[in-house]
């Protein structure tokens, strides 16, 4: 008789970081993390419920589980449940991969790649703070960094804001030189018409791409965009399965950014994955989150072939300094050298957890949210 799922319990360590615990009868145990940051209690809720659909029944046909957990309910689709159902599922390959002794990837056909390149955020309000984040990363191994607009922009601002951007961008260029790459994350804080304006000033400086230049309900004109400047166009962190992202990859960008932990797990990434492919679109992977988003994420990136470069927020060159990777029992497993991370050998996700330290920091979690921005005259801004 075939093994059944007996268990399945969330730790809410934070509004950025939660993990769901798949335990079946012959004691084999599945990590997955659905989150979605700022609404970490929404989403356990949404765990809850559909592990009804889970409990009891045989771990190993991952696609009919998941064709249950994103359908039966009638209603479907959207951010919460996309996250619910990627825990779910990132738990059950994890499960699969322990099960036959594999890594993940090689589940879903083999490593196209060795290795996989990363990227990390250089923050910083101060433009010399974010010059010497920027540095740093590179002084670490890092080929390439991320930065972003450090405050909202007006509909159509001023020309003082758009030059004082276009400054700040333009001495990280001169700072890491012209062999490192550089992506400027937009945050959907700029409107279309100053997405167009700078734009046209960011060519010179060539970025790897521009991310979110528009909030996800005005996808429907990021092919303008895209069509108006020779900067790559990326977005997609806010895009929760194939039929979300078909227009807009049908519209010209050239880098898709689906979260492994937001858009159903590895088995709907993957897919994406595909259908980008098919309209000439690389993808780089979203992940704002925790340490098995990650590992996910990175059994992805070697199985799927148009990969440019994976997300991290967990400062991989020194993983003892982020809150997150201490419930890692085996920082190994993310080992990062020359900025990538290798390819991991073990079974399944290739990731074990502090179940203990996981328990102590979900009985007082931290309930920090994404901050709310307001414009001077007190109306909502873009964070
Ligand atoms: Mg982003």
């Amino acid at each position: 008789m075939r093994t059944r799922i007996r268990a399945i319990e969330t730790f809410r360590v934070s509004q950025r970081f939660m993990v769901c615990k798949v335990s079946t009868d012959d004691g084999l145990v599945g990590w997955g993390e659905p989150i979605l940051e700022s609404r970490a209690e929404t989403v356990e809720a949404a765990v809850r419920e559909l592990s009804q659909l889970l409990i009891g029944a045989d771990p190993a046909p991952i696609e009919r589980h998941r064709q249950v957990l994103v359908k039966a309910g009638f209603y479907r689709g959207g951010p919460v449940f996309g996250s619910a159902v990627a825990g779910l599922d990132q738990a059950l390959w994890d499960l699969k991969g322990k099960a036959l002794g594999v890594p993940v990837h090689e589940l879903l056909g083999g490593p196209v790649r060795d290795r996989v390149r990363i990227y990390g955020p250089a923050h910083g309000d101060e433009t010399e703070v974010m010059l010497d984040q920027a540095r740093s990363l590179v002084e670490a191994g890092y080929t390439a960094v991320k930065v972003a607009p450090p405050r909202t922009l007006g509909f159509v601002d001023t020309q003082a804001t758009v030059h004082g951007l276009i400054d700040r961008w333009t001495a990280l260029r001169d700072e890491i030189g012209p062999g490192i790459d550089f992506a400027i994350d937009f945050h959907a804080r700029v409107s279309a018409p100053m997405a167009r304006v700078l734009l046209r000033h960011l060519e010179p400086l060539m970025p790897m791409f521009v991310e979110e230049p528009l909030p996800p309900e005005h996808q429907a004109r990021i092919g303008e965009l895209a069509a108006a400047t020779t900067v790559p166009i990326a977005t997609g962190e806010r895009l929760y399965d194939r039929w979300d992202c078909d227009p807009v990859l049908r519209s010209g960008i050239a880098v898709l950014q689906p979260d492994v932990s937001h858009a159903g797990g590895i088995s709907e990434v993957f897919r994406i994955a595909a259908l980008a492919e098919t309209h000439h679109v690389h993808l780089a992977p979203h992940c704002a989150t925790g340490p098995v988003a990650l590992a996910a994420g990175l059994q992805l990136d070697l199985a799927v072939p148009n990969v440019l470069i994976q997300e991290s927020h967990l400062r991989l060159h020194r993983p003892g300094e982020h809150p997150m990777m201490r419930f890692v029992t085996e920082p190994d497993t993310l080992v990062f050298e020359d900025g990538y991370r290798r390819r991991p050998v073990g079974p399944g996700l290739g990731i074990e957890l502090d179940e203990e330290a996981l328990r102590a920091a979900a009985a007082a979690p931290d309930s920090t949210r994404s901050p709310v921005w307001s414009y001077p005259d007190g109306s909502y801004a873009e964070w």
